[in-house]
């Protein structure tokens, strides 16, 4: 549906359209409620003119980011088909792909964040040493990576604080 019959639809107060997007849903009720005052003499013409190339003006910003979050959120899907050989790979390649998409290769990231990688790392060193401890800290891994993924550092730091109290408490470990 085009601006024009969005615009169209709001100038007669019809009911919202079924198919739109958010962005021509906002721009419908926007534009809608602005005709529904002008027609009521809330609103006068010039004030309503005023008002409406405001509206187009944030209705473009927004579809603009609308579309680059799309996107973004389509690249994610189909990254997300093919992580879980990234995440088994290991290989140095593999670990800079993680670290940016889970956000840890940016200059301006908290030093939380990469001690949680660097703890992962430790981590995945143990798996090797440790075979009897291979499925606990393989679990552990895949849920600190997930917090880290899910950009939820608090979690990871729990999990990770979680892990090492389990080792104290295991003279074994
Ligand atoms: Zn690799």
């Amino acid at each position: 549906m085009t601006t024009d019959e969005i615009e169209r639809l709001a100038a007669d107060l019809k009911e919202l359209p079924d198919g739109l997007d958010t962005p021509d849903q906002l721009l419908f009720a926007t534009l809608r409620e602005l005709y529904g005052n002008f027609r009521s003499g809330y609103v006068d013409r010039e004030r309503a003119k005023r008002e409406k190339s405001r509206i187009y003006v944030a209705y473009y910003e927004l579809k603009n980011q609308y579309a680059i979050m799309e996107q973004h959120l389509g690249i994610r899907r189909r990254l997300q088909n093919n992580i879980g050989d990234v995440y088994q790979c290991g290989c140095e390649n593999c670990r800079k792909l993680l670290n940016v998409l889970v956000g840890i290769d940016r200059e301006d990231v908290p030093t939380d964040t990469k001690e949680a990688n660097a703890t992962i790392e430790r981590l995945r060193e143990l798996v090797k040493e440790r075979s009897e401890r291979n499925a606990v800290l393989a679990t552990t891994i895949d849920r600190v990576r997930w917090a880290l993924e899910k950009n939820d550092i608090e979690r990871a730091r729990e999990i990770i604080n979680e892990n090492q109290h389990k080792k104290l408490n295991d003279p074994q470990g």
